[in-house]
């Protein structure tokens, strides 16, 4: 038996395919959420929505299935669809008397510091007046190519989870569980009803993409797990279409798989995990060592850096951890390999001499 009994804040991420029906969407079906999430606000439970189906719903009202292949269709279908999608929520969350409140993301706005933590503060005040907020990807203005989209909310809702320190990440999906080899191709795979640890195992076995309007698929939803795992947070993935699965999963139903925290770090922490990498820099194994025993990273231990980027910047240390740089990658290149004396010597006394300190290393192999 599960126990969700001191659980206070969820997160629940909605996808299309759970919300449309027949091209259209199903409005039976947001009623339905909508009586199960006043239950859990009726619990004195704080709940955020990540929900997805903006493009699908404007793809429904121009009549053309089929046709969005393109990233501007799919973004005037996001800003066709995006309000029409609200509609319905606010009309069905009306019924409980429970307002809505629509916030829309980039990655970029999750991904700067100060903008993020204007996010934070707007979700903190919209729970606190009980509202209901609800999260989608901002599709009109977001395009991977320029690096400010997320592709998929399985992603973005543990982001989220993880930014607001939510105890409970359930992702509502068309696949009710994780299995031990692709449900699809083998009828004999079994769900697997908890995971302790993400291994390579489970990566390979999660395997592929989603249908044409949804990007998720398996492999963002182990993406997720990640993310919500270095949060403290709990994942689970469940049936959407399952009867009154929220309400079961928090009375401690085993439903779907429930992807078990392995730390909580703290926010920096988490933030620099959950960053894009401007660079590398590429380290030996003395300093390597070094940074895993929680010592800061020398100029000595660096032997090149791949890509341009600025001190302060989000940068990988070889495939093993990320840091913040504190010094920019022009610098280091004239740096690299020297000690901290001729540092001075070259430089002058004032001049930095550590490119990142322990609190600014995060190991995402430990
Ligand atoms: N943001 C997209 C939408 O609302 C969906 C992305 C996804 O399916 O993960 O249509």
């Amino acid at each position: 038996m599960r126990n969700f009994s001191g659980t206070k804040r969820i997160v629940i991420k909605i996808g299309t395919n759970i919300l449309t029906k027949d091209g259209g969407l199903d409005g039976a079906y947001v009623r339905q959420i909508a009586a199960q999430i006043n239950g859990l606000l009726k619990s004195g439970r704080q709940v955020v929505i990540v929900t997805s189906g903006a493009i699908g719903m404007g793809v429904g009202q121009l009549n053309i299935a089929g046709k969005v292949q393109n990233i501007k269709m799919r973004q005037a279908c996001a800003a066709i669809g995006q309000p029409l999608l609200m509609a319905e929520y606010r009309k069905s969350f009306l019924r409980y008397g429970v307002t809505v409140a629509q916030v829309l993301l980039t990655a970029e706005v999750l991904n700067n510091r100060k903008t993020y933590l204007n996010l934070r503060n707007s979700i903190e005040t919209l729970l606190r007046l009980g509202t209901v907020p609800i999260l989608n990807e901002n599709d009109s203005v977001s395009t991977e190519e320029i690096g400010t989209a997320f592709g998929d909310n399985d992603r973005l809702s543990a982001l989220v989870a993880s930014k607001i320190d939510a105890d409970l990440l359930i992702i509502l999906s068309d696949i009710d569980a994780l299995y031990d080899k692709n449900p699809r191709e083998f009828p004999d795979a079994k769900p697997i009803p908890v995971v302790f640890e993400i291994t390579q195992d489970i990566i390979k076995s999660a395997g592929g993409a989603g249908s044409e309007h949804a990007t998720g698929g398996m492999k963002t939803k182990i993406e997720a797990a990640k993310i919500a795992a270095n949060a403290g947070c709990r994942m689970v993935l469940a049936d959407g279409r399952a009867k009154k699965v929220i309400s079961r999963i928090i009375a401690g139903e085993e439903v779907g798989t429930i992807f078990m925290p392995r730390r909580k770090l703290s926010n920096r922490a988490r933030w620099i995990l959950n960053s894009a990498a401007a660079g590398v820099i590429n380290i030996d194994e003395g300093a390597m060592r070094a940074v895993r025993a929680h010592k800061s990273l020398l100029p000595s231990g660096v032997i090149s850096v791949d890509g341009t980027f600025e001190a302060g910047e989000v940068v990988m240390l070889n495939n093993n951890a990320k840091a913040v740089t504190s010094l920019g990658s022009a610098q280091l290149k004239v740096l690299a390999g020297k000690h901290s004396s001729e540092i001075k010597r070259l430089l002058g006394p004032g001049h930095r001499d550590v490119v990142a300190i322990p609190e600014d290393i995060v190991f995402i192999d430990y």
